[in-house]
C-alpha cells in the first residue's frame, strides 16, 4: 500500500527521463547512477538484473514476471476495453534502453471501473511477450497508471508491412543522443496506434524491466499493426541491440481472452 501510494506521487510529480523506462522504473527519486547499470548485454543483461541491486530482486525471485509467451488462453468474454485517447503534443526521449513518448494528461482507459490514465509509451524490438511461440519485430508499451499508482500496461505488436503513418510523425523526431527529449514538431493521433478491434489477452505481469515490479495489469492487443522494414531499422539502428527481456516462466497464472 504505502510502495503504490509512494510510486502514484512519483508519477503524478513526473519522473525525469532518466528514470523513466516504464514511467516507475526508478520509484525513487535517486539519480539513475544511485543503480547498478541494468542493460540487455554482458554484465547488465536481464539474466543478471536481479544481482545488480537488491532492488532488483524481484527481476530473479518474482513468480509473476514479464514478458510470457501467451498460450492457451481461457476464454472469459473480458468487458471491452473503453480507451479516451485524443491527439496529443508529445516529447520523444532516447532514455539509453528505449524510445519513449510522453504525453499530457487526459488519455484514459477504462478497466475494472478504474479509470488510468497514460503516463507514456515506449517501443521494444524484437517483441517482449510472444503469441503461441511467435515473435514479432516490434512490439509497443503503452503504460497507464490509476490514481493509487496501480499500473495497467496495453501491449501492441507490430507486423512487417505498411509504414504505420503515426510512427513516421513520432521517428521523424527520433532523437539520436541519449536523455535529451525533443518537443514533436506534429501532433500525432494516439488512435492511430491502437488496432482497429481492441479484442486482447489478459493477464497479470510485472514492469519488464528493473525493479521488476509486480501487479501489473496486462492487456496485450490480438491484432497487430505493421511497420515498414525502413521504420524497423530506424528503430534497431538507434538502439544498437535488442532491448526486449526474455519471456519468463508463468508459475501458474492464467491468460484469458
Ligand atoms: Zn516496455
Amino acid at each position: 500500500m504505502k510502495r503504490s501510494l509512494f510510486l502514484a506521487a512519483a508519477l503524478l510529480a513526473g519522473l525525469p527521463a532518466y528514470a523513466a523506462d516504464h514511467a516507475v522504473d526508478h520509484p525513487t527519486t535517486a539519480p539513475a547512477e544511485a543503480h547498478p547499470h541494468w542493460g540487455y548485454e554482458g554484465e547488465g543483461a536481464p539474466a543478471h538484473w536481479g544481482a545488480l541491486s537488491t532492488d532488483f530482486h524481484l527481476c530473479e525471485i518474482g513468480r509473476n514476471q514479464s514478458p510470457i509467451d501467451i498460450h492457451d488462453a481461457l476464454t472469459a468474454h473480458p468487458r471491452p476495453l473503453k480507451v479516451k485517447y485524443s491527439l496529443a503534443p508529445n516529447s520523444i526521449v532516447n532514455n539509453g534502453h528505449t524510445v519513449q513518448v510522453n504525453v499530457p494528461p487526459g488519455n484514459t482507459l477504462t478497466l475494472d471501473g478504474e479509470t488510468f490514465t497514460l503516463q507514456q509509451f515506449h517501443f521494444h524490438a524484437p517483441s517482449e511477450n510472444t503469441i503461441k511461440g511467435q515473435s514479432f519485430p516490434m512490439e509497443m508499451h503503452l503504460v497507464h497508471a490509476d490514481a493509487s499508482g496501480e499500473v495497467a500496461v496495453v501491449a501492441v505488436m507490430f507486423k512487417s508491412g505498411a509504414a504505420n503513418p503515426a510512427l513516421t510523425a513520432l521517428w521523424q523526431n527520433l532523437p539520436k543522443e541519449v536523455g535529451k527529449p525533443v518537443t514533436l514538431s506534429q501532433k500525432v493521433d494516439l488512435n492511430a496506434l491502437l488496432p482497429a478491434s481492441l479484442t486482447h489477452y489478459r493477464f497479470s505481469g510485472s514492469l519488464t524491466t528493473p525493479p521488476c515490479t509486480e501487479g501489473v495489469r496486462w492487456l496485450v492487443m490480438k491484432k497487430p499493426l505493421t511497420l515498414s522494414q525502413a521504420q524497423l531499422t530506424q528503430f534497431t539502428q538507434l538502439m544498437h541491440h535488442a532491448n526486449n527481456r526474455p519471456v519468463q516462466p508463468l508459475h501458474g497464472r492464467v491468460v484469458v481472452q
